[in-house]
């Protein structure tokens, strides 16, 4: 097959292009970390159901490329992870975090919390721990404000290595959540079994949550499942007042989407919600 692909790629000039394309892309992104410079992170605000408060903000990262752009994850996350490097960006991505709950701590935002996606490939290494526990001692960020957010993918692999390392990090004193659920191989055995405060409903169960009988079914069961394992729900995705009265009526525990605010800048979630926000 490799072979195969290089015989096309040597022959097709448009193909050949991209491919340098994308070099120039990885290239760009390594220099970037190293530099610290174009990286940024974009907060979207994840609102507690019951409060109608501000509860966390998720960190989505963004790329301001020189030549491209703001660029979103979905063009630069596949390539740090084919290249070896995603343990460096979730790095940087983690300690941005750390420092930007300094910052909001000093204005008057205590107690609010930052989620960090975590790429499954860093959930292979034994490292992630150790890291971790340094980065919360070299920036004096209170552990207890960072979130972990990891999918189930990540997880089934090897999901006796996983519990132990989910344990490690729950013991530095992050909490964990599972994200896009429902889109992996969910198992209720497994589910059971791991050290989550949080589960994430994905945003493909919300969308047609409204009209869709089958959905609705699956919403509320995974509502009612979360919570007697005793998980936080996090409905994602949520985009019209119809779905949140929904999910207000089945007890969802939080939601987050356009609904409330698209990932933007720290500054203007300072300006939406003011640190002592109240509806
Ligand atoms: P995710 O973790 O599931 O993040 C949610 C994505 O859904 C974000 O896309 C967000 O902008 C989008 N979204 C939020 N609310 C709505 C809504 O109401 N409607 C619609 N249509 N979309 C909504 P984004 O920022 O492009 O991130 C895409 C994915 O990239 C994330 O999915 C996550 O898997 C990954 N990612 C983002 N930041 C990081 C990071 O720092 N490290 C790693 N490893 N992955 C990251
Ligand atoms: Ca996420
Ligand atoms: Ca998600
Ligand atoms: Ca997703």
């Amino acid at each position: 097959k490799g072979s195969g692909r290089n015989v096309v790629h040597f022959f097709n000039p448009h193909l050949k292009q991209k491919a340098s394309f994308e070099l120039q892309l990885e290239e760009d992104l390594r220099l970037a970390l190293q530099q610290d410079s174009g990286l940024l992170l974009y907060y979207q605000p994840i609102i507690d159901l019951r409060s109608g408060t501000l509860s966390k903000l998720e960190a989505l990262v963004r790329w301001h490329h020189p030549q491209h752009g703001l660029l979103t994850p979905d063009r630069f996350i596949a390539i740090a992870e084919a290249n070896g490097f995603i343990d460096l960006l979730d790095h940087w991505v983690l300690r941005s975090a750390c420092l930007d709950l300094n910052n909001l701590e000093h204005m008057g935002y205590s107690g609010l919390k930052i989620a960090v996606n975590c790429s499954a490939l860093n959930l292979g290494t034994d490292q992630l721990p150790g890291r971790i526990e340094q980065l919360l001692r070299s920036t004096h960020c209170p552990a207890h404000c960072l979130e972990l957010e990891v999918t189930e993918s990540a997880l089934l692999s090897n999901i006796n290595r996983a519990i132990g390392l989910l344990e490690s990090i729950r013991a530095l004193g992050l909490s964990l959540s599972i994200d896009d659920f429902g889109t992996g191989y969910s198992s209720l055995a497994y589910l059971r079994r791991l050290p989550l405060d949080t589960l994430k409903i994905d945003r493909s169960f919300i969308q047609d949550v409204v009209n869709s009988s089958p959905d609705r079914e699956i919403v509320h069961a995974i509502i009612a499942m979360a919570h007697a394992l005793h998980l936080k729900v996090v409905a994602e995705g949520v985009e019209t007042v119809e779905q949140l009265a929904f999910l207000q009526e089945r007890g969802c525990d939080q939601v987050q989407g356009y609904l409330f605010s698209k990932p933007v800048p720290l500054a203007e979630i300072i300006s939406l919600f003011p640190p002592h926000y109240r509806p």
